[in-house]
């Protein structure tokens, strides 16, 4: 019987959690987490984003702050906008929705975000505290891969973790939280790359395959050994004329033949996404709490 990996119950797990320790970090302390968040120009996957992050501020009952500026901002602007939040002490985490229009320059904003306010994790300081094993934001989506991983009683300790994909966002940050010296990881972590001469040498060791790939149904159970447990962090909409709308989501492994073969995998949609907002939470209210910095 294959494990179907419930990211959304897990979620909602999380976020019930955030919203008891919200009410108790305002009756004791009197503090109300705060989350800003900048979005830049009319992306409209990235306004879907900024509504979603809004509403779940609401059910938290945490301070929520979206300015929406257009694609004609400057770069000094925006990081005008960023200091300024880095000293109101409303705001405990900062976030700007990426990507940014091509005149500005990401890695100089992000550079500017207070690291004790950086919620997604993005900041150097940051990474290097994730690298170290040190108290830190993990990036968010990793961070849910790990909390699915933990709550669903998954052993990664000695295990072979592959991870399909390096993005700083989702591939790097997940090889390093999987090998921390932890009860909940201690994982031995192959991480792979559009250099791999052949992928399916590794996929087919794996004992935690993680896919990150952002290549529809890129990865198929039978490149996958018996057993596996299957994380699929891919969100992919292709067309499909059957579908009411003409589209439909899949993930980066093909889900049929891959849960075939594994001992749990996680579905799109369904899994890992609804983590990433469930983190952003948990990570702003560690902020306020004080937990982190
Ligand atoms: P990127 O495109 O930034 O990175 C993809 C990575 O996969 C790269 O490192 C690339 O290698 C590697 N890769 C691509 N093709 C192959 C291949 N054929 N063989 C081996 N490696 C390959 O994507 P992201 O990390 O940002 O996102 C990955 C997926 O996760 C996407 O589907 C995205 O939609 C989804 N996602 C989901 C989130 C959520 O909330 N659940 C959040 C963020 C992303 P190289 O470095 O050599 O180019």
């Amino acid at each position: 019987m294959t494990q179907i990996l419930d990211g959304k119950a897990i979620a909602q797990d999380v976020r019930a959690e955030v919203g008891i320790k919200t009410q108790a970090l305002r009756e004791s302390r009197g503090i109300q987490p705060g989350l800003a968040v900048l979005l830049v120009g009319e992306n409209p996957a990235s306004q879907v984003y900024v509504r979603s992050k809004a509403k779940a501020c609401e059910e938290l009952g945490f301070y929520s702050l979206v300015l929406e500026k257009p694609a004609t901002i400057t770069e000094a602007e925006v990081i005008e906008q960023v200091r300024t939040w880095n000293a109101d002490p409303r705001i405990h985490g900062i976030l700007v929705q990426l990507p940014l229009p091509a005149h500005i320059d990401e890695q100089r904003v992000l550079l500017t975000v207070h690291p004790g306010k950086d919620v997604d994790g993005f900041h150097p300081e940051n990474i290097g505290r994730l690298v170290a094993g040190l108290p830190c934001y993990a990036p968010c989506t990793p961070a849910g891969v790990m909390e699915i991983l933990k709550r669903s009683h998954i052993e990664t300790k000695g295990k072979h973790a592959v991870v399909v994909g390096r993005s700083n966002i989702v591939g790097k940050p997940m090889a390093n939280l999987l090998y921390q010296k932890n009860p909940y990881a201690n994982a031995i972590v192959t991480i792979c790359h559009t250099a791999a001469p052949d992928l399916t040498r590794y996929t087919r060791e794996a004992d935690i395959l993680v896919a990150a790939v952002g290549v529809p149904e890129a990865i198929h159970g039978r490149d996958l050994k018996e057993g596996v447990v299957v994380i699929d962090v891919g969100i992919n909409r292709i067309d499909d004329p059957t579908a009411p709308k003409g589209t439909r989501l899949v993930g980066d492994v093909h889900f049929e033949s891959a849960s075939a073969k594994a001992s749990a995998i996680t579905p799109v949609p369904g899994g890992v996404g609804p983590m990433t907002i469930a983190m952003l939470m948990l990570n702003t209210y560690r902020s306020a709490a004080g937990e982190v910095y």
